[in-house]
């Protein structure tokens, strides 16, 4: 089975559109790591795709606060500010679908969809050492996270911990092409990266496919119309920061 792995789309329309024509004919099923709401300036459009065709999707921390599951104080500014207008927006079925989100970890066939990591859905595994405290509660061979907006990954193979993938390793060309080739014996966390709003320093949405026959993963960014987002979030009266921020990657 080939599976579309995606996360942290961030009512972002525009990158979501874009990947799923780069995605066209790569995959069986879609699955997301969650995020769907926040930020972004077509919460409806993003969550009415998302209702009609994921085959498995949890909850992220923005998608709790969007439909009023827990309270804005975590959040800065920027974020509470986004996601109050978020939560005026939603129709009323789309607040529900929300609400009824799983939390991660949740298995999916032979793997795992997490938001934060296997212990905590609202924790950040940015490190290779972050991951190797949270390793040993990975329960199956590949887990697929999202939360840090970071695309990569991280490895447990022959008794050591190391980059399944480390996007800083490669350049511009090279980022559509990067493949991990799964060790049956190994263990994998891996980010897709954010298809709406990347903060890895490189602007366009990030996404990857999982071939479980293959026993291989490949990491994709897809380049998007951000200025139209940009603009979107700016005539919505969300903080421009929110559309600047897509144009940089950061
Ligand atoms: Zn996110």
């Amino acid at each position: 089975m080939r599976y579309l792995v995606i996360s942290d789309i961030h009512s972002n329309w525009e990158a979501l559109e874009a990947v799923l024509a780069e995605a066209g004919g790569l995959y069986d099923r879609i699955v997301c790591c969650g995020d769907l709401a926040g930020y972004g300036p077509d919460p409806n459009r993003v969550i009415d795709w998302a209702r009609a065709n994921l085959s498995a999707v949890i909850r992220g921390n923005h998608d709790r606060v969007c439909c009023g599951l827990d309270d804005l104080e975590s959040f800065n500014p920027v974020a509470q500010a986004a996601s109050r207008w978020t939560m005026e927006q939603l129709t009323p079925e789309n607040l529900a679908w929300l609400r009824a989100l799983e939390q991660g970890p949740l298995p999916v066939d032979g793997f795992r969809l997490i938001h934060g990591s296997p212990l905590d859905e609202d924790e950040y595994v940015m490190s290779l050492m972050d991951a190797r405290n949270v390793f040993g509660y990975l329960e199956g061979q590949v887990g697929f996270f999202g939360h840090t907006h970071m695309q990569g990954g991280f490895s447990y193979v022959d008794r050591r911990y190391g980059y399944a993938a480390q996007l800083n390793s490669f350049d511009r060309a090279q980022r559509n092409r990067i493949v991990v080739r799964l060790d049956p014996e190994g263990l994998y966390l891996i980010n897709p990266g954010s298809v709406g709003q990347p903060r890895d320093g490189d602007a366009r949405a990030g996404w990857a496919i999982y071939d479980s026959d293959a026993q291989e993963v490949r990491l994709h960014r897809t380049p998007y119309d951000w200025n139209t987002t940009c603009d979107k979030v700016i005539a919505a009266g969300l903080p421009e920061v929110l559309g600047t921020r897509l144009t940089q990657g950061r």
